[in-house]
């Protein structure tokens, strides 16, 4: 078997995924109204403010088809240290793992993973790839709670956070990542450094 260095993007694991895709999504619409973006072979969920539409946090959602039953099968979580760019927005962000059937989840922060010890490990796919190693207690699993869980952490961001009062969430046209900011002439978007504001 031909090993690559980064697993390649396969149509037919994304056709699987649209049942899982909407389960989530409407779970989550109850509460938010969410946009879905699929970027770099991930789903990414905008979570937006059901009166303003204002965007309140990110959910990147992966699912792996070696979870297979109800409990997760192994003592540590290991996430592809690739999906670091996908974390590195100026916005709350939750990364959730689905079992293979989309019926049970394991949730977690990006502070949790961006935090986390790297290891590196061979796949069916890839060798020698780098990951975050969480252990399980990091998350909290299930559907059940998991609204709760969402604003739990959320109100505990909003504490953390301090002089926020003239910034503003933008999302910048070249590289569509959103950005915190404060209004200035000249500004650069801090992830891809395009002029902001002439
Ligand atoms: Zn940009």
């Amino acid at each position: 078997m031909i090993k690559e260095s980064e697993k390649k993007y396969s149509k037919t694991l994304d056709e699987k995924t649209r049942d899982i895709k909407s389960k989530i999504l409407k779970y989550l619409t109850k509460k938010w109204n969410v946009e879905l973006k699929e970027k770099e072979n991930t789903i990414n969920l905008y979570c937006k403010d059901k009166n303003t539409n204002e965007i309140i946090f990110k959910i990147v959602m992966e699912l792996r088809f070696s979870w297979t039953t109800s409990e997760f099968p192994y003592a540590t979580v290991t996430i592809p240290y690739r999906k670091k760019n996908l974390l590195q927005e100026d916005i709350p962000i939750f990364y959730i793992i689905l079992n293979k059937y989309g019926t049970e989840l394991l949730i977690t922060t990006k502070e949790e993973i961006l935090n986390s010890e790297t290891i590196t490990k061979d796949t069916v796919y890839t060798t020698n790839e780098k990951f975050y190693e969480l252990p399980l207690n990091c998350f909290h699993k299930g559907f059940e709670n998991l609204i709760e869980y969402i604003e739990i952490k959320l109100e505990l961001n909003l504490d953390s956070e301090e002089e926020t009062f003239d910034k503003f969430l933008y999302r910048c046209d070249n590289c569509e990542v959103i950005s915190k900011i404060k209004y200035k002439k000249g500004l650069r978007c801090p992830i891809c450094d395009i002029v902001i504001f002439n």
